[in-house]
């Protein structure tokens, strides 16, 4: 008989069924021949601090906290990474062996990972940045295009309180535009980002003029279902590079599941495919 442990993980959200990340950790699990597993937990969050207390000594090294938990998290954590305080949000808990919580933020390491991927060669300080929307992942989209050195960013959301909030938080780099004239912040933008749910199966389409843009511009869509939205067939047939939005889901998972189980994974082509498959 061994004694070894067999390192338990998971996703914790509601609703949770959707979640692609139990195919993902599996595919990473699988292929580094690592006895663990990744499960998926519909929380509530009445239960929400009881569970998260409770895992650590069930043999969890850590959770992904997804929809609706990202910010509530932050409470019931010892330690939160500055990244994640300043985005408001954790999407990693890492149970120490110490039995402190730690809370961090990956989702704009994957953005950007994605982007250095997907478009290589592509340099944020070359030029001024769009982002539509102003949600939960547009917080890490411009905590970490700030962070990478962009020098403007130009933001427009549906609810434009949400987008002034976010300007006084971030500061002087960002200029809101109202939602109606999202389309005049295209003109001679370097980097183009869609953080909000247009365009998401079952979701309006994407309807903000492209045509200001640049072939030179990179674009890029959070939206990962459908792979390639109407705004990146829309940006690709303007001359422009695009990237979809799964690489981010695929890398913001590599810092966590190497905090866990010990061994950096790769994102390839097979793990595109096992995820996509699921
Ligand atoms: P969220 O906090 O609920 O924000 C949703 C955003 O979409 C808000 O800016 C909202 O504007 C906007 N929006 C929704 N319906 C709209 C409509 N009919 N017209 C105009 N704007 C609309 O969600 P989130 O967490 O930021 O996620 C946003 C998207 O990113 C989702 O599709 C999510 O799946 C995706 N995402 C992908 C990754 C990845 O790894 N690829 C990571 C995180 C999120 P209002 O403020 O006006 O409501």
């Amino acid at each position: 008989m061994s004694d070894i442990k067999i390192p338990l993980a998971g996703v914790i959200g509601s609703p949770i069924a959707h979640s692609k990340s139990p195919a993902l950790h599996r595919h990473w699990l699988d292929t580094n021949s690592i006895k663990g597993f990744y499960i998926p937990m519909d929380i509530s969050r009445d239960n929400l601090a009881d569970v998260i207390r409770s895992l650590p000594q069930l043999g969890f090294v850590g959770v992904n906290i997804t929809i609706p938990h990202k910010e509530a998290v932050l409470n019931l954590a010892d330690l939160v990474t500055d990244r994640a305080a300043l985005i408001g949000a954790a999407n990693t808990l890492i149970f120490r062996k110490d039995g402190i919580i730690h809370a961090d933020n990956t989702d704009g390491y994957g953005f950007i990972e994605n982007l250095h991927h997907g478009a290589p060669g592509w340099n944020p300080k070359a030029g001024p940045a769009v982002v539509l929307g102003a949600g939960g992942a547009a917080r890490a989209v411009i905590a970490t295009l700030i962070e990478v050195g962009v020098t403007e960013i130009r933001l427009s959301n549906r609810t434009r309180n949400r987008a002034d909030v976010l300007q006084k938080e971030f500061g002087s780099k960002i200029t809101v535009f109202d939602w109606v004239k999202a389309g005049n912040m295209m003109d001679g933008a370097l980097t183009v980002v869609n953080t909000t749910s247009l365009g998401m199966v079952g979701k309006p389409e994407f309807r903000v003029p492209l045509d200001g843009l640049s072939s030179s511009a990179v674009v890029t869509d959070l939206v990962y279902a459908p792979l390639d939205t109407q705004f990146l067939i829309k940006a690709r047939e303007m001359g422009c590079t695009t990237v979809d939005g799964l690489g981010m889901l695929l890398y913001q998972a590599v810092p966590a599941f190497e905090r866990w189980f010990g061994k950096r994974p790769v994102v390839d082509d097979t793990l595109r495919a096992a995820v996509l498959s699921t």
